[in-house]
């Protein structure tokens, strides 16, 4: 940055110590720079009102002009609201404060004019916005112009002049300083080949924009510039993983692979499978170091994959472990892959919290000298008392609940890091593949085993219970079993756990012994008693399953046709897709029902609309970052990685792809960026990569 831009913000014009530091402490904006880079998050076009009688639907952002006819406050206490009734030519509208009132009262009275910006809601007949931005005629006067930027203030940057006026203000001392002193950092052929504006134009126009074609012009040019650089820094970490990490070389694919494939696979492998397969196969053959994240949807059979890798780890003299998020699936993963080895001469082992200290010890001593070639286990796998002989492939299923330092600790079990697999739960976005995962290599399972009927998902309101007991028993009746799941939110647990009883007891009474007989697991459980059930209904002696979403992640009842969803709507997207892949995993049809009350949130309807419509994971996923945002599907423990100011990964999608191809493109051309013209992205770099130690290595 030059000397001009790292200049503290106090000198600017008009700001001065005091204000200055209200910025520093609300902004973070310590110099010019930092102003500089404070960018509005939307313009008022001067030229364009919404006139009252035509505001075209519900929730629709408008913009007013007109004139305050009346105000008055109305009750008291927590109920206590101003409002304004509000008119232009065309009708009258109300205007609703329920905060600030002592701030903005004094300020309005009859016959004030304003322009006014908010989202506009019916109220039997009348229009009202809540909480309107609102701008006084008469300030605005001088500045009348086209495109005006609107800043994000706050009351205490307000108590100050800050508001969005005055921040503009304050960026309209800024600019002209900064003219010929930003420097291009682009390269020469992206900014031709997407015909990009310049840095310095772009800082320009994204403040102060000449026209809505010029704004958006400022608007790509810096999203692109910002979502470039992360892909430069991921391809650089992985390509710096990749020369400097060696990796255990497994040169042959190996006995225990070959009979397995040859003698006891127990279906043919999908075209997917094959594929992944090879590609994992390459990267443990190579002598470097894999990172790689396996994508499937729910049911793609991932698990298979995960074995068959083992074995050639095993083939190879080495160990390998599989690393489950609850004990449940841990166990299912241990008994499904035990039944799969049983006539090959591979021995798995099972450690979870629950281990008994006197199996744990023998299970200890197996691992150090060698006699356990898998195991199967929670994060009690990652206890610095397991010590293996020689770890050569750590996977981790369903990767999403593991957190970045519980990961790291597998790295230490060998003198080299072991070959990792990351396995997801439900497929991620491929923005946030590519942001969260820039630098694993990926591999997606695009394909279902064959025959899978795809599911049939309905949503049902309460009034609907006797019909849904009636199909349950139906489907009872032609030998199928049923999953009816409740959720468990901690914050409500405990109503949440008195429902789950409630429903527990009607579908007793409902579902009789001798006839029917219903299991229960729940996370108030001991663990035996869980496994107990979870065995009931495994076998077939239960037919019915109810239970919390301890059940997510991974269970496999192939008989199993019907998921009812209670409280639907308090799930998330990934949740519901991930509970509804519990059925359709046999033969035959399965049907998903959910199950909700009758008042349901915009957000909710739409989860549960996408649910009907679709059983595609790479579908939902994309909706469900829609409606999320990144931060929340990632968990906040990653979120610290991204620290973007303009892009929107969901929104943003299509930039993202551009600037993963061109920062791909340039380092072919330029793979240690030595070009004169790249020193300044070099130096960039640099410094990005200095300023985030290590987090690559362990996602
Ligand atoms: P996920 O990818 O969700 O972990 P699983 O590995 O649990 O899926 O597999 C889902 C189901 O599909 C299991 O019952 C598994 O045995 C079965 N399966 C896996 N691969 C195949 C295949 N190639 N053909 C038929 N069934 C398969
Ligand atoms: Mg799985």
């Amino acid at each position: 940055m030059s000397e001009y831009l790292l200049t503290p913000i106090e000198y600017l014009k008009g700001i001065g110590p005091s204000r200055g530091k209200v910025l520093r402490s609300e902004l973070g904006i310590d110099n010019f720079g930092g102003l500089l880079y404070y960018f509005p998050f939307r313009y008022i076009d001067r030229s364009r009102f919404h006139r009252i009688s035509d505001i075209p639907e519900l929730d629709s952002a408008v913009q007013i002009k007109g004139v305050v006819s009346g105000i008055k406050e109305i009750g008291k206490g927590r109920g206590r609201r101003l409002e304004a009734s509000f008119k232009d030519d065309s009708g009258t509208i109300s205007l609703v404060w329920f905060k600030g009132i002592n701030w903005i009262k004094p300020k309005l009275d009859r016959g004030t004019e304003l322009i006014v910006w908010g989202k506009a809601r019916r109220y039997g007949a009348k229009w009202s916005i809540s909480h309107p931005e609102i701008e006084f005629l008469k300030e605005q006067k001088q500045l009348q112009k086209g495109l005006q930027p609107v800043y994000h203030s706050g009351e205490k940057l307000q108590q100050v002049g800050f508001n969005t006026k005055g921040l503009e203000r304050a960026v309209g001392e800024l600019l002209p300083g900064i003219k010929g002193k930003i420097q291009e950092d682009l390269p020469p052929f992206i900014v031709q080949s997407l015909n990009l504006i310049s840095k310095e134009e772009a800082l320009f126009q994204i403040h102060q924009p000449s026209s809505h074609e010029m704004a958006q012009k400022a608007q790509f040019r810096l999203k692109f510039q910002e979502l470039f650089f992360l892909q430069m820094e991921l391809l650089f970490r992985k390509e710096i993983a990749q020369r400097k990490i060696k990796g255990f070389r497994f040169e042959a694919i190996g006995r225990p692979f070959n009979t397995f494939y040859e003698e006891h696979i127990p279906f043919e492998l999908t075209g997917a499978q094959k594929r992944v397969i090879r590609e994992i196969r390459k990267d443990l053959s190579s002598g470097v170091h894999m990172n790689r994240l396996l994508q499937g949807d729910v049911g793609s059979g991932k698990t298979l994959v995960a074995l068959m890798v083992m074995l050639i780890a095993i083939g190879n003299g080495y160990q390998a472990c599989i690393m489950a998020p609850t004990a449940i699936l841990a166990t299912q993963h241990f008994h499904s892959m035990s039944e799969m080895l049983e006539k090959m001469n591979v021995n798995v082992a099972l450690l979870i919290g629950a281990t008994k200290q006197k199996e744990r010890k023998v299970i200890h001593e197996q691992l150090e000298n060698g006699q356990i070639d898998i195991l199967i286990g929670t994060h009690a796998l990652l206890e610095d008392k397991v010590k293996y002989k020689n770890l050569g492939l750590a996977v981790i299923d369903e990767q999403h609940r593991f957190g970045v330092a519980q990961r790291s600790k597998l790295w230490k079990k060998n003198i080299l890091p072991p070959h990792q697999l990351v396995m997801t739960a439900t497929p991620i976005p491929r923005t946030l593949a590519l942001t969260f995962y820039g630098d694993l290599d990926v591999s997606v399972i695009d394909e279902l085993p064959p025959g899978r009927k795809p599911i049939q998902t309905s949503h049902r309101f309460e009034s609907a219970r006797l019909s849904v007991f009636q199909f349950i028993e139906e489907q009872i009746k032609l030998g199928r079993q049923i999953y009816v799941v409740y959720p468990l939110i901690e914050e409500s647990e405990k109503l949440d756990y008195h429902n789950l009883m409630a429903g527990y007891e009607a579908i007793t009474k409902r579902f009789q012994r001798p006839n029917y007989s219903v299991s229960i697991v729940h996370g108030r459980m001991n663990p035996e008693d869980k496994d107990y059930e979870m065995d009931l209904f495994a076998s077939g002696k239960t037919q019915i399953m109810v239970a919390t979403t301890v059940i997510e992640v991974g269970v496999n009842v192939p008989n199993a046709s019907v998921m009812v969803i209670e409280s639907a709507e308090k799930f998330g997207l990934s949740q519901l897709h991930q509970l509804r892949g519990r059925v359709g995993r046999g033969a035959a049809q399965s049907f998903c029902i959910l199950m909700s009350g009758n008042k349901l949130g915009e957000n909710a309807r739409k989860r549960l609309e996408t649910m009907c419509e679709t059983n595609d994971g790479f579908k939902i996923a994309e909706v469900d970052l829609r409606l999320r945002g990144p931060g929340d599907i990632m968990g906040t423990q990653q979120s610290g990685i991204l620290d973007l100011k303009l892009s929107d990964l969901s929104r943003d999608s299509q930039i993202v792809g551009l600037a993963r191809e061109k920062a791909r493109e340039l380092l072919e051309k330029d793979p240690k960026l030595e070009a004169d013209e790249h020193q300044r992205i070099a130096a960039k770099l640099r410094q990005i990569l200095k300023a985030k130690p290590n987090w690559s290595r362990i996602s």
